[in-house]
């Protein structure tokens, strides 16, 4: 169903991304980008991607578990890889047989435990190595953007060797903080591992008022339920596909259309406000003045419009770099955009949370 509020895996559920499901099934360079802001859907993308390549391993570990922790530990990361390669199952004595013999690798019964002490450290290397070996296979890590904050060990060499040298392992990496993705990888940065490689990249944008509006109409349809306030719908919540799904959702539980305007509003609230508490955790000095900054954005604004707004609530003067260094970081972390000479929220929504 169009409307169902959890993660799509199959392609009938998932509504106008044909293309983006052509592209990423072809998986074009070792490397793909899915980006896009949160909940346009990549994670239902790449789930249906992945049951359609039947013929390919998969190993998906989700990064967002990290969004409210300041650091990631290498520890961490080898359980998520250690925990999804013992989800596979049976199905997959291969790669264990792979393992095997690997630095750092211990196999009880039918489970993998890697070490992260420093003597017998198991690298991420070796595990692509061993798929490699096992067969076709995709690596997804979604909300790659948490991988900045990892402490310990830089993942670059190991994925600028899978880029160079396995022929079998594909990897995908997701992010909705556009910007925190490309930080990330450093592909422009001509000391890195991975400069000047190409990716394929595939971006998912809002819906535009049409497809929205279609959206609604074949979701509503598809339950049976007459519906006419498309348009309005999409005046109000903006084009993001998880809070029209949400709206659609709610109407088909209260079939009342207020309460579902006000409900999807309160929810996307209420997300929105804690992703950007989560934002401020390490900038927790600055607080009030990205709560300023993002209030004076919510209906677009200027420059000299947001320093004077952040000078005026404290009645200080503020530098130029400090200004800028707060504009970088709500870009890079997809809060906001640039549209000509103006900064506005990312999404309505966002503007419409900020908004006094
Ligand atoms: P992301 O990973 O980008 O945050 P998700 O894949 O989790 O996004 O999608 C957010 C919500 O929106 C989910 O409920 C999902 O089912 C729904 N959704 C996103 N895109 C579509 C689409 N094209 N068709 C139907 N539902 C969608
Ligand atoms: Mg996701």
């Amino acid at each position: 169903m169009l409307f169902d509020p959890t993660p799509k895996v199959d392609r009938k559920d998932f509504f106008d991304r044909e293309k983006e499901i052509e592209k990423l099934k072809r998986l074009e360079t070792p490397i793909v980008l899915v980006l896009g802001l949160r909940r346009t859907g990549k994670s239902s993308l790449i789930k249906i991607v992945l049951n359609e390549l039947k013929d390919y391993l998969s190993i998906y570990v989700d990064l967002r578990k990290y969004e409210e922790k300041n650091t990631i530990t290498y520890r961490d990361f080898l359980l998520d890889l250690q925990n999804e390669i013992n989800r596979l199952g049976k199905k997959y004595n291969k790669l264990i047989d792979a393992l095997k013999n690997i630095k750092g690798v211990k196999i009880l019964g039918n489970e993998v435990k890697f070490s992260w002490s420093k003597e017998e450290r198991f690298s991420f290397s070796s595990l692509l190595d061993s798929l490699e070996q096992t067969g076709k296979s995709v690596i997804v890590l979604d909300e790659a953007q948490e991988l900045v904050k990892m402490r310990g060990v830089n993942l670059l060499p190991s994925l600028a060797y899978a880029f160079d040298n396995l022929k079998n392992v594909k990897i995908i990496i997701s992010g909705s903080e556009m910007g925190m993705v490309y930080d990330f990888l450093k592909v422009e940065d001509s000391s890195s591992p991975l400069y000047g490689r190409a990716f394929s990249t595939i971006e998912l944008k809002p819906f535009d008022k049409e497809t929205a509006i279609k959206f609604l109409k074949k979701g509503f349809e598809e339950l049976n339920i007459s519906f006419n306030k498309e348009e309005e719908v999409y005046e109000t919540i903006g084009g993001i596909p998880g809070w029209l799904t949400y709206f659609g959702f709610t109407y088909y539980q209260t079939r009342n259309y207020e309460e579902s305007v006000r409900k999807t509003l309160e929810y996307a609230k209420k997300l929105i406000y804690r992703e950007f508490e989560n934002f401020l955790k390490p900038r927790y000095i600055a607080k009030e003045r990205y709560y300023t900054a993002m209030r004076t954005i919510s209906n677009c604004a200027s420059w000299s419009e947001i320093k004077r707004s952040l000078e005026a609530k404290e009645g200080i003067e503020i530098s130029d770099s400090e200004i800028y260094n707060y504009l970088i970081q709500l870009l890079k972390h997809s809060w906001i955009v640039k549209e000509d000479d103006k900064y506005c929220p990312s999404e309505p929504l966002i503007g419409k949370t900020f908004k006094t």
